[in-house]
Protein backbone atom coordinates (compact mmCIF):
# COMPACT_ATOMS: atom_id res chain seq x y z
CA UNK A 1 0.00 0.00 0.00
CA UNK A 2 1.42 3.38 -0.87
CA UNK A 3 1.65 5.57 2.51
CA UNK A 4 -0.47 8.29 2.20
CA UNK A 5 1.31 11.39 3.40
CA UNK A 6 0.07 11.50 6.97
CA UNK A 7 1.49 8.64 7.32
CA UNK A 8 4.93 10.00 7.08
CA UNK A 9 4.76 12.17 9.77
CA UNK A 10 6.10 9.69 12.47
CA UNK A 11 9.70 8.14 12.03
CA UNK A 12 8.84 4.22 10.50
CA UNK A 13 9.52 2.13 13.37
CA UNK A 14 9.96 -0.73 10.91
CA UNK A 15 12.69 -0.71 8.23
CA UNK A 16 11.69 -0.16 4.73
CA UNK A 17 10.75 -3.28 3.04
CA UNK A 18 12.57 -2.64 -0.23
CA UNK A 19 11.92 -6.17 -1.53
CA UNK A 20 8.56 -4.64 -1.56
CA UNK A 21 6.42 -3.42 -4.90
CA UNK A 22 5.47 -0.29 -2.37
CA UNK A 23 8.95 0.23 -1.61
CA UNK A 24 10.45 3.56 -3.37
CA UNK A 25 13.79 2.55 -2.45
CA UNK A 26 16.60 0.85 -4.61
CA UNK A 27 17.28 -2.86 -3.20
CA UNK A 28 20.82 -2.83 -3.17
CA UNK A 29 21.11 -3.78 0.49
CA UNK A 30 19.86 -6.07 2.66
CA UNK A 31 19.96 -4.11 6.07
CA UNK A 32 19.14 -5.98 9.41
CA UNK A 33 15.87 -5.33 10.61
CA UNK A 34 15.92 -2.15 13.11
CA UNK A 35 15.65 1.53 12.30
CA UNK A 36 18.70 3.98 14.15
CA UNK A 37 17.78 6.94 15.18
CA UNK A 38 20.15 8.54 17.62
CA UNK A 39 24.35 7.43 18.66
CA UNK A 40 26.75 8.73 20.60
CA UNK A 41 30.59 6.78 21.38
CA UNK A 42 29.63 3.24 20.87
CA UNK A 43 26.15 2.94 21.30
CA UNK A 44 22.99 3.93 18.97
CA UNK A 45 19.45 4.02 19.81
CA UNK A 46 16.44 2.41 17.62
CA UNK A 47 13.18 4.85 17.10
CA UNK A 48 11.79 2.57 19.94
CA UNK A 49 13.75 3.14 22.68
CA UNK A 50 16.46 0.39 22.66
CA UNK A 51 20.06 0.61 22.89
CA UNK A 52 22.78 -1.39 21.19
CA UNK A 53 26.24 -1.43 21.03
CA UNK A 54 27.72 -0.88 17.35
CA UNK A 55 30.71 -3.31 16.67
CA UNK A 56 30.48 -1.98 13.05
CA UNK A 57 30.88 1.20 13.08
CA UNK A 58 29.99 2.12 9.53
CA UNK A 59 32.63 -0.53 8.14
CA UNK A 60 35.05 1.66 10.00
CA UNK A 61 33.91 5.11 8.92
CA UNK A 62 33.03 5.39 12.63
CA UNK A 63 36.46 4.63 14.14
CA UNK A 64 35.80 7.72 16.77
CA UNK A 65 32.69 6.73 17.29
CA UNK A 66 29.23 8.29 16.95
CA UNK A 67 29.02 12.21 17.46
CA UNK A 68 32.83 12.54 18.49
CA UNK A 69 32.32 15.98 20.66
CA UNK A 70 35.49 17.39 18.92
CA UNK A 71 34.45 16.15 15.42
CA UNK A 72 30.86 17.42 15.51
CA UNK A 73 32.52 20.69 17.10
CA UNK A 74 34.72 21.20 14.06
CA UNK A 75 31.40 20.78 11.79
CA UNK A 76 29.67 22.79 14.00
CA UNK A 77 31.84 25.72 13.65
CA UNK A 78 32.27 25.37 10.04
CA UNK A 79 28.55 25.24 8.94
CA UNK A 80 28.02 28.61 10.48
CA UNK A 81 31.42 30.13 8.52
CA UNK A 82 31.73 28.48 4.50
CA UNK A 83 30.75 24.68 3.44
CA UNK A 84 31.59 24.26 0.00
CA UNK A 85 33.43 26.78 -3.04
CA UNK A 86 34.85 24.17 -5.32
CA UNK A 87 37.62 23.72 -6.37
CA UNK A 88 37.32 26.67 -8.63
CA UNK A 89 38.68 28.91 -5.27
CA UNK A 90 40.89 28.30 -2.67
CA UNK A 91 39.45 28.23 1.43
CA UNK A 92 41.18 28.73 4.51
CA UNK A 93 41.04 25.19 5.60
CA UNK A 94 41.99 23.39 2.14
CA UNK A 95 46.48 23.85 2.78
CA UNK A 96 45.61 23.16 6.60
CA UNK A 97 44.02 19.77 5.78
CA UNK A 98 46.58 18.55 3.25
CA UNK A 99 49.43 19.94 5.70
CA UNK A 100 48.09 17.74 8.53
CA UNK A 101 47.43 14.61 6.45
CA UNK A 102 50.39 14.85 5.13
CA UNK A 103 52.54 15.63 8.55
CA UNK A 104 50.35 12.48 9.85
CA UNK A 105 50.90 9.98 7.31
CA UNK A 106 54.05 11.25 5.21
CA UNK A 107 56.29 9.75 7.08
CA UNK A 108 54.83 6.17 6.96
CA UNK A 109 55.34 6.55 3.26
CA UNK A 110 58.59 5.73 1.03
CA UNK A 111 58.52 9.28 0.27
CA UNK A 112 61.77 10.88 1.12
CA UNK A 113 61.05 14.34 -1.22
CA UNK A 114 57.67 14.66 0.43
CA UNK A 115 54.08 13.97 -0.33
CA UNK A 116 51.00 15.60 -1.75
CA UNK A 117 47.67 14.94 -1.03
CA UNK A 118 44.80 14.79 -3.39
CA UNK A 119 41.46 15.24 -1.36
CA UNK A 120 38.66 13.43 -2.67
CA UNK A 121 35.11 12.02 -1.03
CA UNK A 122 34.53 8.67 -1.41
CA UNK A 123 36.70 5.47 -0.86
CA UNK A 124 35.91 4.50 -4.75
CA UNK A 125 37.19 7.90 -6.10
CA UNK A 126 40.44 7.80 -4.23
CA UNK A 127 41.08 4.77 -5.34
CA UNK A 128 39.92 5.90 -8.88
CA UNK A 129 42.56 8.90 -8.28
CA UNK A 130 45.32 6.45 -7.52
CA UNK A 131 44.34 4.33 -11.00
CA UNK A 132 44.37 7.46 -12.94
CA UNK A 133 47.80 8.64 -11.25
CA UNK A 134 49.91 5.52 -11.53
CA UNK A 135 48.69 5.25 -15.13
CA UNK A 136 49.66 8.54 -15.68
CA UNK A 137 53.19 7.93 -13.77
CA UNK A 138 53.67 4.54 -15.91
CA UNK A 139 53.41 6.58 -19.37
CA UNK A 140 54.76 9.85 -18.29
CA UNK A 141 57.70 8.71 -16.21
CA UNK A 142 58.16 4.56 -16.46
CA UNK A 143 57.79 5.03 -20.38
CA UNK A 144 54.96 2.39 -20.78
CA UNK A 145 53.11 2.15 -24.46
CA UNK A 146 50.38 4.11 -24.62
CA UNK A 147 47.18 2.66 -22.84
CA UNK A 148 49.22 -0.54 -22.20
CA UNK A 149 49.91 -0.57 -18.24
CA UNK A 150 48.83 -2.82 -16.30
CA UNK A 151 48.33 -2.85 -12.45
CA UNK A 152 48.16 -5.96 -10.12
CA UNK A 153 45.50 -6.70 -7.71
CA UNK A 154 45.00 -9.69 -5.38
CA UNK A 155 41.72 -11.39 -5.75
CA UNK A 156 38.89 -11.28 -3.32
CA UNK A 157 39.89 -7.78 -3.06
CA UNK A 158 37.65 -4.95 -2.47
CA UNK A 159 37.96 -1.17 -3.25
CA UNK A 160 34.72 0.17 -4.12
CA UNK A 161 32.10 0.31 -6.50
CA UNK A 162 32.60 1.61 -9.84
CA UNK A 163 32.72 0.33 -13.70
CA UNK A 164 36.68 0.25 -13.35
CA UNK A 165 36.92 -1.32 -9.43
CA UNK A 166 34.18 -3.66 -10.56
CA UNK A 167 36.08 -4.65 -13.33
CA UNK A 168 39.04 -6.36 -11.16
CA UNK A 169 36.64 -7.72 -8.32
CA UNK A 170 36.39 -11.83 -8.34
CA UNK A 171 33.08 -11.07 -6.48
CA UNK A 172 30.28 -12.26 -8.53
CA UNK A 173 28.14 -9.87 -6.93
CA UNK A 174 29.67 -7.01 -7.45
CA UNK A 175 30.63 -7.78 -10.74
CA UNK A 176 28.38 -10.06 -12.97
CA UNK A 177 26.05 -7.73 -15.25
CA UNK A 178 28.30 -4.52 -15.15
CA UNK A 179 30.46 -5.54 -18.15
CA UNK A 180 31.94 -4.31 -20.85
CA UNK A 181 34.87 -3.56 -17.90
CA UNK A 182 37.95 -1.84 -17.70
CA UNK A 183 41.05 -3.81 -19.34
CA UNK A 184 44.52 -3.85 -17.56
CA UNK A 185 44.45 -5.23 -14.29
CA UNK A 186 45.86 -8.51 -13.44
CA UNK A 187 44.71 -10.61 -11.04
CA UNK A 188 46.87 -13.19 -8.77
CA UNK A 189 46.12 -15.04 -5.28
CA UNK A 190 46.09 -12.60 -2.38
CA UNK A 191 49.12 -13.30 0.36
CA UNK A 192 51.43 -15.24 -2.36
CA UNK A 193 54.08 -12.78 -3.55
CA UNK A 194 55.63 -15.12 -5.94
CA UNK A 195 52.22 -14.63 -7.82
CA UNK A 196 52.96 -11.08 -8.25
CA UNK A 197 56.57 -11.76 -9.35
CA UNK A 198 54.87 -14.08 -12.13
CA UNK A 199 52.43 -11.08 -12.96
CA UNK A 200 54.80 -8.21 -13.05
CA UNK A 201 56.25 -7.26 -16.94
CA UNK A 202 57.49 -4.19 -18.52
CA UNK A 203 53.99 -3.05 -18.98
CA UNK A 204 53.38 -2.85 -14.84
CA UNK A 205 52.90 0.28 -13.20
CA UNK A 206 51.67 -0.63 -9.75
CA UNK A 207 50.88 -3.22 -7.21
CA UNK A 208 47.36 -2.40 -5.78
CA UNK A 209 46.29 -4.03 -2.30
CA UNK A 210 44.42 -3.86 0.77
CA UNK A 211 47.33 -4.53 3.30
CA UNK A 212 44.10 -6.53 5.43
CA UNK A 213 40.89 -7.61 3.34
CA UNK A 214 38.79 -5.86 4.82
CA UNK A 215 35.46 -7.03 2.89
CA UNK A 216 36.69 -10.43 2.34
CA UNK A 217 36.71 -11.02 6.39
CA UNK A 218 39.57 -9.61 7.89
CA UNK A 219 42.13 -11.52 6.00
CA UNK A 220 45.37 -10.66 7.50
CA UNK A 221 48.18 -12.32 4.88
CA UNK A 222 51.51 -13.67 6.20
CA UNK A 223 53.87 -11.03 7.96
CA UNK A 224 56.52 -11.38 4.98
CA UNK A 225 53.87 -10.90 2.51
CA UNK A 226 54.07 -6.87 2.11
CA UNK A 227 57.88 -6.86 2.63
CA UNK A 228 58.32 -8.71 -0.66
CA UNK A 229 55.53 -7.46 -2.91
CA UNK A 230 58.23 -3.93 -1.30
CA UNK A 231 60.81 -5.49 -3.03
CA UNK A 232 58.97 -6.98 -6.27
CA UNK A 233 57.95 -3.36 -6.87
CA UNK A 234 61.36 -1.73 -5.85
CA UNK A 235 63.12 -4.46 -8.34
CA UNK A 236 61.00 -3.75 -10.73
CA UNK A 237 60.01 0.03 -10.45
CA UNK A 238 56.30 -0.52 -9.97
CA UNK A 239 54.74 1.21 -7.37
CA UNK A 240 53.11 -0.14 -4.46
CA UNK A 241 50.00 1.14 -3.75
CA UNK A 242 47.90 0.31 -0.08
CA UNK A 243 44.06 1.05 -0.20
CA UNK A 244 43.93 1.56 3.47
CA UNK A 245 40.07 2.92 3.05
CA UNK A 246 38.98 0.69 6.01
CA UNK A 247 42.29 -0.38 7.65
CA UNK A 248 44.18 3.05 8.06
CA UNK A 249 43.29 5.47 10.43
CA UNK A 250 44.22 3.62 13.70
CA UNK A 251 41.49 0.52 13.62
CA UNK A 252 44.77 -2.48 13.32
CA UNK A 253 46.73 -0.53 16.07
CA UNK A 254 48.61 2.05 14.06
CA UNK A 255 48.06 4.34 11.79
CA UNK A 256 48.72 2.37 8.71
CA UNK A 257 47.93 -1.30 8.93
CA UNK A 258 51.02 -1.33 6.16
CA UNK A 259 53.37 0.02 9.83
CA UNK A 260 52.78 -3.36 11.33
CA UNK A 261 55.00 -5.10 8.98
CA UNK A 262 57.06 -2.10 8.18
CA UNK A 263 56.33 -1.48 4.88
CA UNK A 264 56.13 1.45 3.41
CA UNK A 265 53.87 2.57 0.17
CA UNK A 266 54.50 4.83 -2.23
CA UNK A 267 50.89 5.75 -2.26
CA UNK A 268 48.06 5.46 0.00
CA UNK A 269 44.52 5.85 -0.47
CA UNK A 270 42.61 7.10 2.69
CA UNK A 271 38.60 7.59 3.72
CA UNK A 272 35.66 6.27 5.63
CA UNK A 273 37.10 7.07 9.10
CA UNK A 274 38.77 10.66 7.25
CA UNK A 275 35.40 11.73 7.56
CA UNK A 276 34.80 11.19 11.40
CA UNK A 277 31.16 9.61 10.38
CA UNK A 278 29.80 13.27 9.54
CA UNK A 279 30.95 13.75 6.16
CA UNK A 280 32.75 11.34 3.59
CA UNK A 281 35.62 12.35 3.02
CA UNK A 282 38.62 10.55 1.15
CA UNK A 283 42.33 10.99 -0.43
CA UNK A 284 45.17 9.75 -2.17
CA UNK A 285 48.19 10.58 -0.07
CA UNK A 286 51.58 9.65 -2.36
CA UNK A 287 55.00 10.43 -3.85
CA UNK A 288 54.95 14.51 -4.14
CA UNK A 289 56.88 12.82 -7.90
CA UNK A 290 54.14 10.38 -8.23
CA UNK A 291 51.06 12.56 -8.04
CA UNK A 292 52.96 15.71 -9.84
CA UNK A 293 51.89 13.75 -12.49
CA UNK A 294 48.24 15.27 -12.20
CA UNK A 295 47.92 18.45 -13.36
CA UNK A 296 45.19 21.29 -13.60
CA UNK A 297 42.22 19.48 -15.73
CA UNK A 298 43.58 16.48 -15.67
CA UNK A 299 41.46 15.11 -12.17
CA UNK A 300 39.47 16.78 -10.19
CA UNK A 301 35.82 16.95 -8.09
CA UNK A 302 33.25 19.25 -7.18
CA UNK A 303 32.98 18.39 -3.40
CA UNK A 304 37.33 17.42 -2.86
CA UNK A 305 38.49 19.03 0.04
CA UNK A 306 35.07 21.34 0.27
CA UNK A 307 35.54 23.70 4.02
CA UNK A 308 33.51 21.15 5.66
CA UNK A 309 35.19 17.93 4.75
CA UNK A 310 38.30 19.78 5.33
CA UNK A 311 37.30 21.06 8.81
CA UNK A 312 35.82 17.23 10.05
CA UNK A 313 39.01 16.01 8.12
CA UNK A 314 41.52 18.04 9.92
CA UNK A 315 39.77 17.29 13.62
CA UNK A 316 40.37 13.56 12.26
CA UNK A 317 43.80 14.11 12.11
CA UNK A 318 44.04 15.98 15.31
CA UNK A 319 42.35 13.06 16.77
CA UNK A 320 45.19 10.55 15.50
CA UNK A 321 48.23 13.12 16.32
CA UNK A 322 49.05 12.08 19.91
CA UNK A 323 48.53 7.79 19.01
CA UNK A 324 46.13 7.39 21.76
CA UNK A 325 43.28 6.12 19.51
CA UNK A 326 45.94 3.60 18.29
CA UNK A 327 47.42 2.72 21.26
CA UNK A 328 43.47 1.83 22.48
CA UNK A 329 43.06 -0.33 19.32
CA UNK A 330 46.04 -2.18 19.82
CA UNK A 331 45.76 -3.00 23.68
CA UNK A 332 41.37 -3.40 23.14
CA UNK A 333 42.45 -5.46 20.65
CA UNK A 334 44.73 -7.54 22.42
CA UNK A 335 41.79 -8.35 24.36
CA UNK A 336 39.50 -8.89 21.30
CA UNK A 337 41.75 -11.50 20.24
CA UNK A 338 42.02 -12.98 23.31
CA UNK A 339 38.56 -13.55 23.87
CA UNK A 340 37.54 -14.43 20.54
CA UNK A 341 40.25 -17.04 20.80
CA UNK A 342 38.46 -18.83 23.99
CA UNK A 343 35.78 -19.27 21.69
CA UNK A 344 37.30 -20.99 19.27
CA UNK A 345 39.09 -23.00 21.63
CA UNK A 346 35.37 -23.54 23.27
CA UNK A 347 34.20 -24.94 19.80
CA UNK A 348 31.79 -21.92 19.37
CA UNK A 349 33.76 -20.20 16.38
CA UNK A 350 35.22 -22.32 13.48
CA UNK A 351 38.24 -19.44 13.20
CA UNK A 352 39.04 -15.74 14.36
CA UNK A 353 41.32 -13.35 12.46
CA UNK A 354 41.72 -10.67 14.73
CA UNK A 355 44.03 -7.69 14.17
CA UNK A 356 44.02 -4.54 16.26
CA UNK A 357 40.49 -4.14 17.15
CA UNK A 358 39.07 -5.44 13.91
CA UNK A 359 38.19 -9.21 13.37
CA UNK A 360 36.51 -11.60 11.59
CA UNK A 361 34.96 -14.63 13.00
CA UNK A 362 33.86 -17.94 10.89
CA UNK A 363 30.65 -19.44 12.21
CA UNK A 364 30.31 -23.20 12.43
CA UNK A 365 27.56 -23.64 9.87
CA UNK A 366 26.10 -26.19 12.48
CA UNK A 367 25.07 -22.84 14.65
CA UNK A 368 24.04 -20.76 11.54
CA UNK A 369 24.95 -18.34 9.28
CA UNK A 370 26.39 -15.25 9.72
CA UNK A 371 23.14 -12.94 8.78
CA UNK A 372 21.44 -15.85 12.00
CA UNK A 373 23.87 -14.63 14.01
CA UNK A 374 23.69 -10.81 13.30
CA UNK A 375 19.84 -10.89 13.55
CA UNK A 376 20.54 -12.99 16.76
CA UNK A 377 22.94 -10.57 18.14
CA UNK A 378 20.39 -7.75 17.01
CA UNK A 379 18.10 -9.15 19.56
CA UNK A 380 20.01 -8.55 22.73
CA UNK A 381 21.21 -5.19 21.45
CA UNK A 382 24.56 -6.08 19.12
CA UNK A 383 25.25 -5.00 15.89
CA UNK A 384 27.16 -6.74 13.60
CA UNK A 385 27.01 -7.47 9.90
CA UNK A 386 28.01 -10.57 8.10
CA UNK A 387 29.75 -11.13 4.96
CA UNK A 388 30.57 -13.99 2.78
CA UNK A 389 27.63 -15.94 3.97
CA UNK A 390 29.68 -17.45 7.19
CA UNK A 391 31.73 -14.82 8.50
CA UNK A 392 30.96 -11.89 11.18
CA UNK A 393 32.78 -8.52 10.97
CA UNK A 394 33.63 -7.20 14.50
CA UNK A 395 34.53 -3.84 14.07
CA UNK A 396 33.72 -1.87 17.20
CA UNK A 397 34.60 1.93 17.47
CA UNK A 398 37.77 2.53 19.11
CA UNK A 399 36.56 4.49 21.25
CA UNK A 400 34.38 2.01 23.30
CA UNK A 401 35.21 0.85 26.80
CA UNK A 402 36.92 -2.71 27.72
CA UNK A 403 33.27 -3.24 29.96
CA UNK A 404 31.16 -2.70 26.67
CA UNK A 405 33.51 -4.59 24.67
CA UNK A 406 33.06 -7.50 27.00
CA UNK A 407 29.75 -7.46 27.44
CA UNK A 408 28.85 -7.58 23.49
CA UNK A 409 31.62 -10.25 23.72
CA UNK A 410 30.11 -12.12 26.24
CA UNK A 411 26.49 -11.62 23.95
CA UNK A 412 28.00 -13.16 20.69
CA UNK A 413 29.14 -16.48 23.09
CA UNK A 414 25.84 -16.37 24.40
CA UNK A 415 24.37 -16.68 20.69
CA UNK A 416 26.68 -18.87 19.83
CA UNK A 417 26.22 -21.66 22.59
CA UNK A 418 22.83 -21.51 22.48
CA UNK A 419 22.23 -21.99 18.74
CA UNK A 420 23.10 -25.66 18.71
C1 LIG B 1 34.87 0.83 1.72
C2 LIG B 1 36.08 0.62 0.91
C3 LIG B 1 36.26 1.26 -0.33
C4 LIG B 1 35.18 2.11 -0.98
O1 LIG B 1 34.79 3.19 -0.19
P1 LIG B 1 33.41 3.95 -0.53
O2 LIG B 1 33.48 5.18 0.32
O3 LIG B 1 32.30 3.03 -0.14
O4 LIG B 1 33.43 4.25 -1.99
C5 LIG B 1 37.44 1.08 -0.99
N1 LIG B 1 38.42 0.30 -0.48
C6 LIG B 1 38.29 -0.33 0.70
C7 LIG B 1 39.42 -1.15 1.22
C8 LIG B 1 37.11 -0.21 1.42
O5 LIG B 1 36.96 -0.87 2.57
Amino acid sequence: MTAALEDLTGPPTTPADTASPDSHLANNYHPLPVVLTSGEGAWVEDSTGRRYLDLLSGYSALNFGHRHPALVAAARAQLDRLTLVSRAFDHELLAPFADGLAALVGPLLAAPDGVLVLPMNTGAEAVETAIKTVRKWGYEVKGVPADSATIVVAADNFHGRTTTIVSFSTDDDARSGFGPFTPGFRVVPFGDADAIAAAIDETTVAVLLEPVQGEAGVVVPPDDYLPAVRALCDANDVLLVADEIQSGLGRTGTTLACERVGVRPDLVTLGKALGGGVVPVSAVVGRRDVLAVLTPGTHGSTFGGNPLACAVGLAVVELLRTGEHQERAARLGAHLGRRLDAMVSEGLLVTARTVGLWAGVDVDPARGTGRQVSERLLERGVLVKDTHGQTVRIAPPLVITQQDLDHALDELAEVLRDAR
